[in-house]
């Protein structure tokens, strides 16, 4: 689909202002595209509807067609919608920071205090302490102390004969004794949300008073995570989301909805199983997953902050007509070196990788300087010619920039390249079925 997407956003080319066709025509992809990722429907009519309102009639960057420019309103509005900015973990003013992990069964909750205490430590030099709530399992104990022997970590624990609030209380107060900083309470779960697992989590949450609660959820039961979520919530008053398993090939549309049904951030993502794979949530880089269309997304933003708008139509007027000279090159390399390497802006564009000849035109950023002594040691007309270029000129502009013959045949040679890389772009283009990205 989000192949059918992109093909849209190609059809939808040239024009100075989205049209209502443009904005309907896009917002029907986006809307299949979102429904397929999960995202609640109600939730997707609200963001459509946003949409079209600030599409419509927007001015279109000249460095972008009218099909990106509603992709990046979508993009901004996703973004928005699953909270701008990333969240951050409580610091009580007086230690220890409590935090209390809650969620189904599986849904990661174990994996995940240890993750987020190993995190904790690594990244912000906190000492914390793991402590064994889920007292119905003799496993699950277990697993929190593998756990903690893993990390070379304190797991607090009274066995599976104890009350849960009891343990957590008796935890806190060790972690006082031992200087702890974070305290981070494993609760049970269950398979579906039930009043007695409720309850319990309720007494816990009176007693301890914790600075976080967060809500860990697999993020490949879809839909279902949505309504889990919202139980929660509306039961414990959560400070903040856990999406696990967003290792799998879920498109995690179920991030977006939860964020909108129950305003509550999403913190932290699991990128798998082992105890360094819990990252901080990027809700742009989560509307581009969603979107299915990532790196697209990125060459849309890097285009239209770096590339001057008016130089780059120009130049993708310049590959079509293959007027392509030396003064463009000279151009084109002050645009490369403000968009940072070539070769990584190369590679985002979809099928590019298919292009031939594209490792001789891959420039050392060092070289550049002696790149440009040549070509203005260059005539305007060698420069707009490179085809009457013969020994003698050669000679010539060798001295002139202080460099070689060599070095001037060298950069013969890539310019020619990358003008035959353009020609293979345009064609690509061209093509009803190629992959080709337009600038
Ligand atoms: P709990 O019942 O909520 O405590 O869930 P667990 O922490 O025991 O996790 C259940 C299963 O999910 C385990 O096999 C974990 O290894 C796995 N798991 C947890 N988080 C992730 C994740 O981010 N990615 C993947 N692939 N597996 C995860
Ligand atoms: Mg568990």
């Amino acid at each position: 689909l989000a192949e059918r997407l992109q093909d849209t956003i190609k059809k939808i080319t040239g024009k100075g202002k989205v049209s209502e066709q443009d904005v309907k025509e896009m917002t029907r992809e986006v809307r299949l595209a979102l429904l397929e990722a999960d995202v609640n429907f109600k939730v997707v009519k609200d963001l459509i509807n946003r949409i079209k309102k600030r599409a419509v009639g927007q001015e279109v960057m000249e460095s972008l067609t009218p099909g990106q420019q509603v992709i990046k309103v979508v993009k901004e509005e996703l973004t928005e919608l699953m909270g701008g900015e990333q969240s951050k973990i409580a610091v009580a003013d007086r230690s220890p920071t409590v935090i209390m992990m809650v969620g189904l069964q599986g849904a990661g909750k174990t994996t995940t205090s240890g993750k987020l205490a190993n995190l904790l430590r690594k990244k912000h030099n906190r000492n914390p302490m793991l402590v064994a709530c889920d007292v119905y399992r003799p496993a699950a104990i277990t697993q929190l102390q593998t756990l903690g022997k893993q990390l070379d970590m304190p797991v607090f624990s009274m066995g599976t004969d104890a009350n849960p609030v009891d343990i957590a209380v008796k935890a806190i107060e060790k972690a006082k004794e031992q200087h702890r900083d974070y305290v981070i309470i494993d609760t049970a779960g269950r398979l579906h949300v039930d009043e007695n697992l409720m309850n319990e989590l309720i007494d816990i949450k009176d007693e301890v008073n914790p600075d976080e609660i967060l809500l860990v959820v697999d993020a490949m039961t879809g839909q279902d995570a949505v309504n889990v979520a919202k139980s929660f919530d509306e039961t414990l008053d959560i400070t903040g989301v856990v999406l696990t398993k967003l290792d799998g090939d879920t498109r995690g549309g179920a991030a977006l909805s939860i964020k909108a049904v129950t305003g509550k951030p999403i913190k932290f993502a699991g990128m798998g199983e082992k105890l360094d794979q819990l990252e901080p949530f990027h809700p742009d880089r989560m509307a581009s997953r969603i979107l299915g269309m990532g790196d697209v997304l990125t060459l849309i933003e890097k285009a239209q902050t770096t590339v001057d708008e008016k130089q780059a139509r120009e130049l993708e007027e310049k590959m079509r007509t293959m007027s392509f000279t030396f003064d463009d090159f000279l151009e084109q390399m002050a645009q490369v070196k403000k968009m940072g390497p070539l070769e990584d802006l190369i590679s985002m564009i979809p099928g590019m990788n298919k292009v031939k000849g594209l490792k001789n035109v891959q420039i050392d950023e060092k070289q550049l300087d002696h790149i440009e002594a040549i070509v203005y040691s260059m005539t305007k007309e060698e420069r707009q010619n490179p085809e009457i270029m013969n020994s003698s000129r050669k000679k010539r502009i060798a001295k002139g920039s202080g460099t070689t013959v060599p070095q001037v045949n060298r950069l013969l040679k890539q310019f020619n390249d990358m003008k035959k890389m353009m020609k293979q772009m345009t064609n690509m283009q061209k093509g009803k079925k190629g992959k080709g990205f337009k600038f």
